[in-house]
């Protein structure tokens, strides 16, 4: 089964991505993950990284395109893997597809920007693992919070720029996707992120276990 997560940041995909990890037994590429840890490594690549991470822009094509190929030739995603922030404009769309990568399902997390901002705000990574938790969560179970750190692209003027950026391609992506739908057997959902996480967690698994689906998303 492979999987792409589309959404603003702060949507909720990195949490999604977890719960169909664990239910499912798939592994997560995370673009963002692999690049903020290359940024600690503090390599020349990272340095070039940090500089557009930290503007809020997209990191080259090349770049990413890079880090995807050697990625994909992991044995653990031979099942299939969660695509988190990954494709992020139609060339990156493209290299899948010109790769013979088969997406099986999309899931588009929505949420207005106002409730994204509010969100974002609120969350913390951890410094180790780079998991993403949010204040509730972070209660909730009891968490060591020594660990826990604000991301620095996470500065309200960064995220409205993240927003920009976001906004530039999620249309084009989404045709892209829906034109893929036509041709073979991919399924697009939008998922409405405000809902809470655990009636999320539910739809996700009801649409990739093709129970109760009475929406399957053909049109923008
Ligand atoms: P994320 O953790 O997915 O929010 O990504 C954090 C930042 O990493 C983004 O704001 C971009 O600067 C960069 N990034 C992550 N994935 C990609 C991608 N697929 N293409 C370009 N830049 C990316």
């Amino acid at each position: 089964m492979k999987i792409v997560l589309l959404g603003a940041p702060g949507t909720g995909k990195g949490t999604q991505a977890q719960f169909i990890a664990n239910k499912y037994k798939l592994s997560i590429i995370s673009t963002g993950n692999i690049l903020r840890n290359e940024i600690k490594k503090k390599t020349n690549l990272g340095f070039k990284i940090e500089e557009f991470i930290i503007k809020g822009k997209l990191v080259q094509n090349s770049i990413i395109m890079e880090i995807i190929k050697n990625e994909l030739t992991q044995k653990k995603y031979k099942n299939g893997f969660i695509l988190d922030g990954f494709p992020r404009t139609i060339e990156q769309a493209e290299y899948l597809k010109r790769n013979k990568t088969i997406i099986n399902y999309v899931f588009e997390f929505k949420l207005s920007e106002e409730k994204i901002l509010q969100r974002i705000k609120k969350r913390k990574i951890d410094a180790i693992t780079g998991l993403t938790y949010n204040k509730k969560i972070f209660n909730k179970n009891n968490f060591q919070a020594n660990n826990l750190i604000s991301r620095s692209d996470d500065r309200e003027e960064i995220i409205k720029k993240r927003l920009t950026e976001y906004k530039k391609y999620i249309v084009s992506l989404k045709n892209f996707y829906m034109q893929e739908s036509n041709n073979y057997n991919l399924l697009y959902y939008e998922i409405n992120s405000e809902n809470k996480i655990e009636i999320i967690n539910q739809k996700i698994q009801n649409y990739l276990e093709n129970k109760n689906i009475n929406y399957k998303c053909k049109t923008y």
